[in-house]
């Protein structure tokens, strides 16, 4: 399996606020560094970093994103150093969120306040916006929609180091170290190259994607499906009793996990995702790829082990379909490459 990196989403490097105190992210360039000098010496890893931004790409991130949030990622450290609120090396993080009031109608208006707009455009204090992370975001999206391109072109599976991750931002708030909802850009991507052809998104992560559900719960295609954590981050969204609604009714699906679930019980789980991709017909798989359930994880959730991400991967090559995985979490920064690895050998062995 063919493994797409761009190395200009390594420059992003920003800082979040966790447990009381400003840490840098878990979420780090290394993560990737890691997988690829794992891998390189024994697979196709190609990096993408040459493929121009271009208005095409522009045109698939808007169809899942509010302008408005685009212009403030991609403006807001710039804007805020200028006015000598932080340093140039420092992260913009928010400090005034937008949380639902009775007397309130609906999502407010943008305010005017430049100190207000981070908040405005986030849910949570982990996605820093440091000098480089739009350009990142950006190559982490243009990643997965090249990804998306080349499995349509090729019907091969295959795997984009996509970071920052996307699977937490919805359509104008990032979050959970997410800025552009990489899978989502994916999804645009081929259903613009192929309308008809019924799409599953299928969520690995430990964590649910509450962006990618928000996009895509009212629609009938893509059907999106998660494995996550109970009770863990983002914690307002993943239940079971979130199925979609008007077009969307039934085409999402939950299964949220208890802490300490095993390889066993999550191979379960996982071939209760792949009865419901067979039932509705997808034609495409994209996965959100997350290794933060990794019995190793600093998340100390899941206890997956090395040889269950390659039962994974075998389970997912006998659905016979073309599988694009895109990167998610995972912090075990040391073990990352091996886990990556574990699993297209799952899937290339089938
Ligand atoms: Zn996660």
């Amino acid at each position: 399996m063919k493994v797409l990196y761009d190395t200009r989403t390594l420059a992003h490097d920003t800082h979040e606020f966790l447990i009381s105190r400003l840490n840098r992210a878990l979420e780090c360039p290394e993560r990737v560094m890691s997988i690829v000098s794992h891998l390189e010496n024994t697979h196709q890893v190609v990096d993408c970093a040459k493929i121009e931004t271009d208005e095409e790409l522009f045109s698939l991130i808007e169809l899942n994103h509010d302008k408005g949030y685009l212009e403030h990622l991609s403006t807001v450290h710039e804007k805020w150093v200028s006015e000598n609120l932080i340093a140039k090396t420092a992260s913009v993080l928010p400090e005034c969120f937008v949380a639902p009031t009775p007397s309130v109608d609906g999502y407010p208006p943008r305010p005017v306040d430049l100190f207000a707009l981070p908040g405005y455009y986030a849910f949570d204090m982990s996605s820093g916006i440091a000098a480089d992370t739009w350009n990142s975001a950006l190559a982490s999206a243009s990643l997965a929609s090249h990804a998306a391109k080349e499995l349509y072109s090729t019907q091969s599976s295959l795997f984009a180091l996509t970071r920052p991750p996307g699977h937490h931002c919805d359509g104008r708030r990032a979050g959970g170290y997410c800025y552009i909802n990489n899978i989502a850009v994916a999804f645009s991507t081929l259903h613009k190259l192929n309308p008809k052809a019924k799409i599953a998104i299928l969520d690995l992560d430990l964590h649910h994607g509450n962006g990618t559900q928000a996009l895509f719960y009212t629609v009938e295609n893509p059907c999106y499906i998660s494995l996550h954590g109970e009770n863990e981050f983002p914690y307002y969204t993943g239940f079971a009793h979130e199925t979609g609604s008007g077009q969307g009714q039934g085409h999402n699906l939950n299964i949220p996990l208890p802490k300490g679930t095993v390889g066993e019980e999550y191979m379960v789980a996982l071939n209760t995702a792949v009865e419901k991709i067979k039932n509705v017909g997808a034609e495409y798989v994209l996965v959100s790829m997350g290794f933060d359930t990794f019995e190793k994880d600093p998340m100390q959730v899941f206890l997956i082990r090395r040889e269950d991400y390659k039962q994974m991967g075998t389970v997912l090559k006998n659905l016979g379909l073309p599988t694009l995985f895109c990167l998610e979490g995972g912090y075990c920064v040391e073990e990352l490459g091996q886990n990556v690895e574990a699993l297209i050998q799952g899937f290339e062995s089938s």
